[in-house]
């Protein structure tokens, strides 16, 4: 099982950025029906705590598990798997979610004018700003058109370079479902 950690850390910064939540994934890397009592003992985590955050990746389904019960207590013990699979898709989820805010952002700023005063109080629009006789609502000072190029140019640069990420990654999921592909027999 081929496992990119920087992928799994991106992930979960922005899913369940609670630190321990790596530990548990990355401690259930390579393994497979892990009692959740384990991996609260083998991370030196209370038990309520393990729970709670395995039921935050639950949500993303980034674990699962299966249910089983305890011959000799009796109980209900869940046993737990990390999802390779599904770090792929949440990441390019939260790319596409990325691409989408940055271009409404930039549609917001490209071939808008934004005023301000020296004091940066409030930016305001064009139509905003004619309101105010293009004074600040702060302070009264003669609001100026600000030069908004270096947003706009950064934020194409961006969306850009996050484009051809997912690009990469639509050919890099082509291929792996090409390679599952059972091969025909030819007669
Ligand atoms: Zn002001």
């Amino acid at each position: 099982m081929k496992v990119n950690k920087d992928k799994i850390e991106n992930v979960l910064k922005q899913l369940v950025p609670e630190p321990d939540a790596l530990s548990i994934v990355e401690y259930l890397i390579g393994k497979s029906n892990i009692s959740e009592f384990i991996i609260a003992e083998e991370l030196d985590l209370e038990i309520h705590k393990t729970r709670n955050l395995l039921y935050k990746l639950l949500d993303q389904n980034i674990v699962t598990f299966k249910r089983k019960k305890d011959k000799i207590k009796g109980w209900y013990i869940c046993y737990w798997d990390f999802n390779q699979d599904a770090i792929a898709h949440l990441e390019e989820k939260l790319r596409l979610e990325t691409i989408n805010r940055l271009k409404e952002r930039l549609s917001n700023e490209d071939g808008g004018f934004f005023y301000m005063c020296r004091f940066a109080h409030a930016r305001l629009g064009f139509d905003e700003a004619f309101e105010y006789d293009f004074k600040c609502p702060e302070c009264g000072e003669l609001m100026n058109q600000q030069d908004n190029s270096r947003t706009v140019d950064f934020l194409k640069s961006r969306i850009e370079e996050l484009e051809k990420e997912q690009e990469q990654f639509v050919k890099e999921q082509e291929k792996i479902i090409k390679a599952k592909k059972p091969i025909k027999a030819t007669s």
